[in-house]
């Protein structure tokens, strides 16, 4: 089944702010609720889509993505993938709940004490030269990962961590309080099940520690500004043998100093002189490959008058063309002129007429007809 649109889920405008998507979710979280609606499999879907699209549209980065590239920035694999998808929806539902009713919403997504690592954010930011080129950067990336110690389990070697006897292992207790029947995490194991009486020296019981890694991301050629890059499991690692989160990489372009780009064209101004424009001529550009193309400016070249380099543009990712570059020509009124220029431009004035000028007469003339009209 096509997905639907996050904005459409949701039943709000696409420029909605944060303040109607929470207001739109919590109607739909509470309507479709699953502990309101036992056994209906379409609410269940109804909420987790709501849940979805929420979690999505709440963040900036996320929606962003998705405004750009819809649901294509999520998939998971390749570039600009990740997030959502996986995304299990505990984490919303307890943020939005703990809201409504003033405790976690708690859940069966620890169980004995297993946890999802969390997801690391990178922000790397490359030249527009090397987003043209591709490159492989090393990355250090601060992450926690399993303790070795304990293999992650918390408690000292030789040891093993005894069953909570609040919950009896079950990492959650429940209370019944008017409609709703709450779930929340045991306070005494903070969810784990397991009460660790003699915790590891190495990671103070918690089975990780802190240790900064290199990494090495290949940056594909023609990688546009606002690019995520997912490295699935090479995030914080899980809790007690939970599987490891995903690092994000967030690509920014530095703006650059000759060439503006539009997808996978460039866009270049260049200022050319008031004779060249007028009798022809040509001049060298520098372009992103680090080579130059001959721009062959024909005589009556006006301001603004764009030529194309074909192809001399960024490449397109998973294609073999590349984008085009354009030239976009300013004629430079000459200044600080010398007395014999001066006089040379005060004898080519008096030749001139409407055949050297036909934009003025033609702009003179109208302005002249609406004088006469007035
Ligand atoms: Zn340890
Ligand atoms: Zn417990």
């Amino acid at each position: 089944m096509a997905k639907r649109d996050f904005y459409d889920v949701l039943g709000v405008a696409r420029d909605a702010d944060e303040k109607a998507l929470k207001s739109a979710y919590r109607k739909q979280a509470m309507k479709y609720h699953p502990d309101r609606n036992p056994d209906d499999a379409e609410a269940e879907a109804k909420f987790k889509e709501a849940n979805e699209a929420y979690d999505t549209l709440k963040d900036p980065q996320k929606r962003a993505a998705y405004d750009r590239f819809g649901h294509a920035a999520f998939e998971s694999g390749g570039f600009g993938g990740g997030g959502t998808g996986a995304h299990d929806f505990g984490s919303t539902m307890s943020d939005i709940f703990e809201e409504f009713f003033g405790m976690g919403g708690g859940g069966g997504r620890r169980s004995g004490g297993r946890e999802r690592g969390a997801d690391l954010r990178y922000n790397l930011d490359v030249t527009l030269e090397e987003a043209f080129n591709g490159k492989t950067v090393e990355i250090e990336v601060p992450t926690s990962v399993t303790c070795d110690t304990c293999s992650g389990s918390g408690a000292k070697p030789g040891t093993s961590p005894t069953t909570c006897r609040t919950c009896g292992g079950a990492g959650r207790v429940r209370a019944a309080q008017g409609f709703f029947t709450l779930e929340r995490t045991c306070p005494t194991c903070q969810g784990r099940g397991q009460v660790i009486s003699d915790p590891c020296t190495s990671c103070s019981g918690t089975g990780r520690k802190t240790q900064e890694r290199t990494l090495s991301v290949n940056i594909p050629a023609g990688i546009e500004d606002g690019t995520r890059i997912r490295i699935a499991g090479e995030g914080e690692a899980g809790v007690r043998g939970g599987p490891s989160g995903d690092l994000y990489i967030f690509v920014s372009i530095r703006p650059h100093e000759l060439f503006q780009r539009d997808g996978a064209d460039l866009y270049c101004r260049v200022p050319i002189s008031l004779t060249t424009a007028a009798l022809g001529g040509q001049f060298d550009v520098p372009t992103v490959d680090g080579k130059t193309s001959r721009v062959k400016v024909p005589e009556g070249t006006q301001t603004g008058k764009q030529f194309r380099l074909r192809s001399k543009g960024m490449p397109i990712m998973r294609s073999t063309q590349m984008g085009d570059m354009y030239i976009q020509v300013t004629v430079e009124t000459p200044t600080n002129l010398t007395r014999r220029q001066r006089e040379l431009l005060a004898e080519f004035e008096k030749e001139s007429s409407g055949e050297t000028h036909p934009e003025s007469a033609g702009f003179f003339s109208k302005v002249k007809d609406f004088i006469d009209n007035l």
